[in-house]
């Protein structure tokens, strides 16, 4: 069987020094924010080229977290409007709802399943106070025309990051592209931990200290409590697995670019539709897709996936329930998402990763041509 993806053999390439890593911590002595969070904060921040990093407990509080504090600086309050793409995860639009904020939902553009900035401007309204672009699969959104409504409309531009780590917008990163931005560390993305993690990136200092505080009970100062807050900060010991693999995450992302675009030369199916980026054909150039999933789509997917596993290849569907579809979002049943929904039946994920051999890849390949 060839997985989905080999967590395992992902971890083991590290294995030596992730050790000497946990050894460190645990003769520390010291296992709540202490060095290794200090350290990896600066170094996550420098490598997505942001003033500031702050480590959080997952990727859904890190979204949580950036909101919460633009409502405590009187940025936002409640009953406030946040646009968000209709085909997102659920945790982003989780993360505008447990602050009591509305997500107005945006159709994605069918080729490359990011928001369709240009539906964004008749969404908004006189409570509309931010956009949250997010960089969905692993390929950023296109900022300059998502920045430029925002300027417009004195919005908030937040970037959901947890698919996107080191994926390029022009000369920036993924993380620095708009005035927040959360990131997911959960085992499975491209940057991920041993466990749960999050963090956030801004260059917004007044943000930052907020965002800290509020994960910290509240607290910029021990036994001072500036907020309601809550507990949420990245482990001693996340911290010091992360700082091993971010120091490998553009290795991966090469790997990972190596086989989408194996993929792309190779798969002649006509059947299987090919994610489109929307800077096409200049991927070495702008960097702009890390490959966080490479998601293909035909309206025979249901039957492909169930041949690709009978052949021993594993996939998975990202995802197959539009947020306005779950049983949580019931007030929103009702209303239907043409794009989203069709995204949501034909899409499917093929393995990818930076431990996936040439020969797997191989297999994939002559496997999908072959089916009709
Ligand atoms: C994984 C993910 C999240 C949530 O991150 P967690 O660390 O699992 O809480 C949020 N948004 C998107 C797009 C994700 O893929």
């Amino acid at each position: 069987m060839i997985p989905f993806l080999d967590l395992k053999g992902i971890n083991s390439q590290y294995r030596a020094e992730l050790i000497e890593a946990f050894t460190r911590v645990i003769d520390s002595g010291w296992y709540i924010q202490g060095n290794e969070c200090k350290e990896f904060d600066k170094e996550f921040a420098e490598y997505c080229g942001t003033k500031y990093a702050i480590g959080v407990a997952n990727g859904l509080d890190a979204l949580i977290l950036i909101l919460r504090a633009y409502k405590e600086l009187g940025f936002m309050q409640d009953g406030d409007e946040v646009i968000v793409p209709s085909n997102t995860y659920i945790a982003s639009i989780l993360a505008i709802s447990q602050n009591n904020l509305v997500p107005v939902l945006v159709e994605p553009d069918i080729n490359t399943y990011l928001i369709d900035w240009a539906k964004i401007e008749e969404k908004i309204t006189s409570k509309t106070k931010a956009i949250m672009s997010v960089h969905l699969y692993g390929q950023t959104c296109e900022m300059d025309n998502i920045n430029e409504i925002a300027k417009k409309y004195n919005l908030k531009v937040i970037e959901d990051s947890a698919q996107s780590h080191g994926a390029y917008y022009k000369d920036k990163r993924s993380g620095n592209l708009g005035d927040a931005s959360g990131f997911s560390f959960y085992p499975g993305k491209n940057l991920g931990a041993l466990g749960d993690g999050g963090a956030v990136t801004t260059n917004d200092e007044e943000l930052a200290n907020t965002i800290k505080a509020l994960g910290n009970y509240g607290s910029h100062k021990k036994y001072e409590n500036l907020y309601k807050g809550i507990n949420s900060r990245l482990d001693e010991i996340q911290a010091a697995m992360l700082r091993v693999k971010l120091r490998y995450l553009d290795n991966e992302i090469e790997k990972r670019r190596e086989i989408a675009n194996y993929y792309i030369e190779n798969i002649t199916n006509k059947n299987i539709i090919f994610p489109i980026q929307h800077l096409t054909s200049k991927i070495q150039h702008y960097q702009n897709h890390v490959w966080h999933l490479f998601v293909i789509r035909t309206n025979k997917r249901d039957k492909l996936q169930k041949y690709l596993l009978d052949n021993g290849i594993q996939t998975l569907i990202h995802y197959p329930i539009p947020p306005h579809k779950q049983n949580a979002y019931k007030e929103w049943n009702n209303e239907t998402y043409p794009i989203s929904e069709q995204i949501h039946n034909e899409i499917l994920s093929l393995p990818i990763s930076g431990v996936q051999s040439l020969e797997d890849t191989k297999i994939i390949i002559k496997v999908l041509n072959e089916f009709r």
